[in-house]
């Protein structure tokens, strides 16, 4: 990544959001590229960093996009994704998601659940339309990644379990109004391991076969996104082999394969910029205190993430320290106990792999502006979002004050 970050602090502040769009092309045409051999559609999952220019970027590559509000299906089409290439997953659709997704004729409607199944066959009735539905199967596979990341088991709140999920397809089938199209199945996010994955699609591809048998054909089986990036030090998961096993398993299985890739695309494009504020010691403990905190980069605090530190100064000093933000809680930090270079006030800290669940997991907390947003491609960068103002804040409470 040739990025000058101090540069890109003088004209836009800090702290701030950059990402590599050409690490994003790369990423995103390995992945197409080694699906190469079979009907493929990568649909980006949009939670993972959902600026539009993102998403444009995306759909000029070709790719479609999975997401999971009608807020999200909304920026997908407005950002170019035709409607044709867009998925839309999630545990609770509310009745107006249903409709409007319907209305705006999209790819699939991935069910989760029979109740939610009724309520798709209800609405598309009552608006004359035929939905096609993709229905997500839980095959209860531990995907051996952090818990609350974790989507693949019956312990976790996502999909049904493969008796519920043909009976859901006999429905369908049965129905004017659904179209039985696609299976899904996502069983977690940041997999280093393939083996999970391939024993849930083998699950997946035994009810394909199963379906056929009673004349139920699908046409598309989407094997969910989740693959991991680096980080720290983990051992990744070949994205040949990762293809290949879908393939072998799919074997005889005419269906066109999505896959929903959201950190594998962005993750490692994005850094957080952030500034030094000030040095402390309380006790023996050393703080260094940036403009930049939890509402911004959460991962840390949400999940205990590691992300890799970089102070962009020329210090040879180090010593232990945590690196927190101005926010007033305890979980306000980047990293704890790290050896950390001697920092002035105005220095620089880039915070690497902060693409994906960065900005999206931001929030306002402490009546604090959500960050500049920039993107940089062919050594040219460009603002794809503002900094948020104080007036940005209040807008939709002043008229209220009494
Ligand atoms: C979050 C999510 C993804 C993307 O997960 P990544 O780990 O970012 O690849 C894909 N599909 C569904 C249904 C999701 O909820």
């Amino acid at each position: 990544m040739n990025i000058d970050f101090k540069e890109l602090a003088n004209k836009y502040q800090t702290p701030y959001y950059v990402y590599d769009f050409n690490h994003i092309t790369a990423q995103y045409t390995q992945l197409k590229e080694s699906f190469r051999a079979r009907k493929s559609l990568i649909a980006y999952a949009v939670k993972a960093n959902s600026n539009l220019s993102v998403i444009k970027h995306l759909a000029n590559l070709g790719a479609g996009a999975d997401c999971v509000s009608i807020g999200e299906v909304k920026r997908a089409l407005k950002a170019g994704v035709p409607s044709y290439k867009i998925i839309f997953s999630g545990v609770g659709k509310s009745d107006e998601e249903i409709k409007e997704a319907l209305n705006l004729d999209i790819l699939l409607i991935n069910v989760e659940s029979a109740e939610e199944l009724n309520r798709v066959e209800t609405i598309s009735k009552e608006l004359n339309k035929v939905a096609r539905i993709s229905i997500r199967v839980n095959p209860n596979i531990d995907p051996k990644t952090h818990p609350y990341i974790s989507t693949g088991l019956h312990e976790n709140k996502f999909g049904v379990d493969i008796d519920t999920a043909k009976r859901m397809y006999i429905q369908c089938k049965n129905s004017e109004s659904l179209e039985p199209t696609g299976i899904h199945c996502h069983i977690g996010s940041q997999l280093t391991q393939l083996q999970p994955i391939k024993d849930a699609i083998k699950i997946v591809a035994d009810l394909i076969r199963n379906l056929k048998a009673i004349k139920i054909d699908l046409s598309f089986m989407d094997v969910g996104g989740g693959l991991g990036i680096v980080y720290k030090d983990e051992v990744l998961i070949d994205t040949y082999e990762y293809t290949q096993s879908i393939l072998d398993v799919m074997f005889g299985l005419d269906l066109t394969i999505i896959c929903e890739p959201g950190r594998f695309i962005v993750g490692n494009s994005g850094v957080f910029v952030t500034k030094v504020l000030y040095e402390k010691v309380n006790g023996n403990k050393r703080f260094i205190i940036v403009d930049g905190a939890m509402n911004d980069l959460i991962r840390p605090a949400l999940y205990n993430a590691y992300h890799r530190i970089e102070v962009l100064n020329d210090n040879k000093e180090f010593s232990d320290c945590n690196l927190v933000g101005p926010v007033c809680e305890s979980g306000d930090f980047f990293a704890k106990n790290i050896e950390l270079p001697k920092t002035n006030h105005n220095d620089l800290i880039a915070i690497y792999s902060a693409g994906a669940y960065g900005f999206t997991m931001a929030s306002n907390y402490n009546t604090r502006g959500r960050v500049a947003e920039i993107a940089v491609e062919n050594g040219v960068d460009r603002l794809i979002r503002k900094r948020e103002t104080f007036e940005d804040l209040i807008a939709l409470e002043e008229e209220f004050i009494k």
